[in-house]
């Protein structure tokens, strides 16, 4: 048995058979050519075919894994009319008369090296994009589909790394699990493993390839990051117990749908889901949520090439709130900045993004931005139940401005005759140590707090959430995170506020009953936990000591 660790990207457990991924042979050979206007039109003729191939891939996305994560093969397709690209690609040919093949090449090389040289981990990512969009229109050069074809049985697929579009590409129901030699946890195949829920596992190292061969048994274990290849018989059936116990889990979840999320001494509390897109509102409602206690707008922002307008954004409230039929909808505004960059805001490149310019601090300076986003979501409130929410605050005159633009923008809705609902609650995100802190202040100026833990979490204990290389030393139980929950969750309930938790925290079945006894109201999970989260509450007995 030979066991290799990597990072678990979605943890669940896969036995099987492997198969190694194995592109046909991309290596270019560079020729001399004679026709330059031959060669260029050549190249167009692939692009085009290209082109056609990532519109069917898109398609095929949009239908399997939804608009959000869809969107990265848009974006190859404009990449590949990209100018700077395609300059580079027809001097080559031009100044060296060579063949398209190994100007695709070189210039491919090129920017992927230029992508992977860049400080920012988003940007890095799309060296592979660029890689992926050039072996396609080299395979389309010389009439080659690039993807080798897939075997009837289910396997673990082991590869070097997978690029967004043949992730995709591969047949859903015949992938038990994907290894990845490289890759990160920020790549879009990382996020479309999640999203397709099959257990993954990236970054093994080159080990990985100098070990597996087609056809050899597996095991992967995408809670550890765990694979072992030939797992001897107790490996195995550990992992198979694993799998069944995984089951028979998910099918007891199953049963609790329609229950209440009430403790054994009847204690109630509101189990809600985290959305990122519109599209997301399924598994939402399947999920059996009784709300969605954090959309998180940026969404919209980051999917777009511009500024959203507001009858866009209008028509993307409007649907969440009709589809959830009146239960709560907390929408929270734009929290663009730090990890979430996009360029057309033009935000300048900053020493320490985390604690730059970001979320409400771009509303403020920014008012147009933050108006045409509230009136939005007000002409929505009439659809449904609207929370707004405002992330990132430190203090009370922070507040006290966005409270006064949120009356402007009502007020010049209702002079143009707009209809809005009187039962629209507005709430802030308690996720720097400053709101917790100054609770007491703050609770009394809104309906309700959402502790965001993912971000309290790093500026509590000075751990950036981005680096990996210190995860370590970031303690989510840490007792000085939980004092400042707890002091929260007083300041809320001693001013007629409501309080929930939407950071990541709040999946952690180990504090259920912790968060239950500080006196929350609300959890907000993404839809797969939800289940689980009314299984945890469903156990807890507040009575006892
Ligand atoms: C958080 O910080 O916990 C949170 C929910 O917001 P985000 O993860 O989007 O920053
Ligand atoms: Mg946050």
């Amino acid at each position: 048995m030979t066991t290799l660790t990597g990072k678990g990207v979605y943890g669940a457990i896969a036995l099987g058979r492997i198969s190694v991924f194995k592109r046909k042979d991309a290596s270019v050979k560079r020729t001399h050519i004679d026709n330059i206007e031959a060669e260029k039109a050549r190249l167009e003729a692939a692009k085009a075919k290209a082109a056609e191939q990532l519109q069917n891939i898109y398609s095929k996305a949009l239908k399997e894994i939804g608009e959000a994560n869809a969107q990265i093969f848009e974006i190859h397709m404009m990449m590949i009319e990209d100018e700077d690209y395609n300059d580079s690609i027809s001097s080559i040919i031009e100044t060296q008369s060579v063949n398209a093949e190994y100007a695709v090449a070189v210039t491919a090389d090129n920017f992927e090296k230029m992508f992977a040289s860049m400080d920012d981990a988003y940007m890095q990512a799309r060296s592979a994009d660029v890689k992926d969009i050039s072996n396609r229109i080299i395979s389309c050069l010389s009439e080659d589909n690039g993807v080798d074809e897939m075997s009837d049985e289910k396997v673990i697929i082991c590869a070097d790394d997978l690029a967004p579009s043949e992730t995709v590409q591969l047949d859903k129901d015949k992938v038990l699990a994907f290894v990845t030699a490289f890759g990160s946890s920020n790549s879009h195949t990382a996020i479309l493993a999640r999203n397709m829920n099959i257990p993954a596992i990236i970054g093994v190292g080159e080990e990985l390839l100098e070990s597996v061969s087609n056809g050899e048994f597996a095991a992967v274990n995408g809670y550890t990051g765990e694979i072992f290849i030939n797992p001897d018989e107790e490996t195995k059936s550990c992992l198979e117990k694993k799998r069944a116990e995984d089951e028979e889990k998910k099918r007891l979840l199953q049963e609790l749908k329609g229950k209440e999320n009430i403790t054994i001494d009847g204690t109630k509390v509101k189990i809600y889901a985290n959305i990122g897109s519109v599209d997301n509102i399924g598994a939402a409602l399947a999920s059996d949520a009784g709300g969605i206690g954090l959309f998180r707008s940026e969404f919209l922002y980051l999917e777009s090439n511009d500024y959203p307008s507001e009858e866009q954004q209008f028509a993307a409230y409007k649907r969440v709130l009709e589809s959830m039929a009146g239960k709560k909808v907390i929408i929270r505004t734009l929290d663009i900045g730090a990890d979430k960059q996009v360029d057309y805001f033009n935000l300048a490149k900053e020493e320490n993004p985390a604690l730059g310019y970001r979320a409400i601090r771009i509303c403020l300076t920014r008012p147009e931005i933050f108006k045409t986003q509230l009136r939005a979501l007000y002409r929505a409130s009439t659809y449904g139940n609207l929370g707004i929410m405002f992330p990132m605050i430190t203090s009370v005159s922070e507040l006290e401005k966005i409270l006064e633009i949120c009356e402007e923008v009502v007020n010049q809705l209702k002079a143009e005759g707009v209809e809005i609902s009187d039962k629209v609650e507005l709430g802030i995100m308690i996720e720097t140590p400053a709101a917790a802190i100054i609770s007491d202040k703050l609770a009394p100026m809104v309906d309700f707090f959402s502790v965001g833990t993912n971000d309290l979490t790093q500026y509590t204990l000075a751990c950036d959430r981005q680096n990996a290389a210190i995860e370590q030393f970031v303690d989510t139980h840490h007792e000085a995170i939980l004092r400042l929950i707890e002091m929260s969750a007083k300041n809320a309930h001693d001013n007629g506020a409501w309080i929930g938790i939407c950071g990541e925290l709040a999946t952690d079945t180990t504090l259920t009953e912790t968060f239950l006894r500080m006196g929350i109201d609300e959890l907000s999970v993404s839809p797969t936990f939800v289940l689980k989260v009314r299984e945890a509450v469903r156990r807890c007995d507040l009575s006892e000591k």
